[in-house]
């Protein structure tokens, strides 16, 4: 292992993050299973990618169907990128009719931006504090986690992120409120130093921030004000999307509110990679006429073909279903955890997208939850952690994950917080 390491280092640089004191070397994945080069089998809880499952068949063989059949560059006419679009746009219940497919959730962003740029005008950005949208010199400017070099610029303003137990404003029932003042105040800003609002950018789940729980219209005041100012308002789904929350396809449906523009990314190609920016024809219009934009392998048949079999698999697989009847089935075993394990301060999520906050003598036990994510790793099931202050157990398994697989988070869960605490 030490030499794999230390080839990686050299090739993709010391910084290139691996997870867990001791990373894992995988060799093959199926469902929701991973194997590492010894031949041992972990439980995936983390992996949002392979979203119908690691290797599915049929994706694997839509893929190698359509490879050997033909794949080239975006300028030819071919059908399948049409076939997707159809197929794509049909599950949003709007006049969302309309795609930009590329190749990663940053560059879906970085063309959302430039989107709202072109419809209004103007160049300024909101977004929360405690975020991620990608890794474009654009995009990179809404992240939290690392200051962009030369700092954040003039027209990104980051608004307090909703969260469970530190809401903002102070309260969980005036948080939307507060939320909502907090844009208020950076449209104010962002008026008064000339660039104005663009966009609000939110992933309509707060995935990155910490998936606190949300009620239906939590976002309709500060999307007023918005829109109100001339703004338009980006949903980044990336995580949420393609029905892993189980009540709904899409996070902003579950929010109640139809945004401008759509991002979308990670699980759309089960690992190919796939990704799109869903949006009306005016926007569209408008960005096109801006930018002129092409990508060479934004939607080339390989990659529509692959998401296509997703999209099928979805459906086929009542994988949305499985996703909500499992996911709760998972949350109440995680509440159980709670009653006897009082390093657990909230156990939430919807579908399969859940996890447990962890707090211990009145504060955030990070360090509890890191030693949680290795533990757990050692047991066999992987996860990782989330939130302001990394101290939240995240589970986002393959939307297969099935109840036997929930019974084995939880029996590993309950042992390794034994074994840490
Ligand atoms: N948006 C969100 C909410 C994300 O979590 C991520 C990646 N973690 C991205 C965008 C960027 O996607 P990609 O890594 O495919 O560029």
């Amino acid at each position: 292992m030490t030499t794999v390491l230390d080839r990686r280092a050299r090739l993709l640089g010391p910084q290139m993050t691996t997870f867990y004191r001791e990373p894992v070397h995988v060799a093959r994945g199926e469902g929701a299973f991973l194997w590492d080069t010894d031949g041992r089998k972990y439980l995936d809880c983390y992996n949002n990618v392979p979203h119908v499952g690691h290797c599915h068949p049929r994706v694997v063989d839509a893929i190698c169907q359509q490879a050997a059949t033909l794949n080239t560059h975006t300028r030819y006419v071919h059908d399948m990128i049409l076939d997707y679009g159809d197929a794509l746009t049909a599950k949003f219940g709007s006049d969302l009719e309309s795609m930009v497919m590329v190749c990663s959730g940053s560059e879906a962003n970085d063309v959302a931006l430039r989107m709202a740029q072109a419809m209004t005008g103007k160049t300024g950005i909101i977004g929360t504090d405690n975020t991620y949208h990608g890794n474009t010199t654009a995009v990179s400017q809404l992240n939290s986690s690392k200051v962009p070099v030369g700092g954040y610029q003039d027209h990104v303003r980051q608004v307090p992120a909703p969260d469970n137990l530190e809401p903002v404003g102070g309260t969980r029932e005036g948080q939307a409120e507060a939320f909502a003042k907090g844009v208020e105040q950076a449209v104010a800003e962002l008026e008064a130093n000339g660039h104005g609002v663009s966009a609000l950018i939110v992933c309509p789940y707060f995935a990155n921030e910490g998936f606190p729980t949300l009620e239906a219209g939590f976002l309709h005041r500060a999307i007023d004000v918005v829109r109100k100012a001339g703004g338009l308002i980006i949903a980044d789904e990336v995580q949420p999307g393609f029905g892993r929350i189980g009540t709904h396809w899409w996070g902003h449906e579950k929010l109640g509110f139809t945004p401008d523009i759509v991002t979308l990314g990670k699980p759309m190609g089960n690992g190919h990679p796939v990704a799109a920016v869903v949006t009306r024809q005016d926007v569209l219009a408008c960005f096109q006429d801006a930018f002129k934009y092409f990508n060479t392998f934004g939607g080339n048949p390989v990659s529509a073909a692959a998401a296509m079999a997703v999209l099928s698999v979805i459906e086929d697989e009542n994988l949305v279903e499985n996703a909500r009847d499992t996911g709760a089935y998972a949350v109440g075993l995680l509440e159980e955890l709670a009653k006897r394990h009082d390093v657990i301060a909230d156990v939430r999520g919807s579908g399969l997208f859940f996890g447990a906050e962890l707090w211990r003598d009145g504060k955030p036990a990070t360090d509890v939850c890191s030693a949680m994510v290795d533990e757990m790793r050692d047991r066999g099931v992987l996860l990782h952690s989330v939130g302001r202050y990394s101290n939240t157990l995240k589970v986002r398994p393959p939307c297969v994950f099935n109840r036997e697989n929930a019974d084995q988070l939880a029996e590993v869960m309950d042992e390794a917080l034994g074994a840490v605490t």
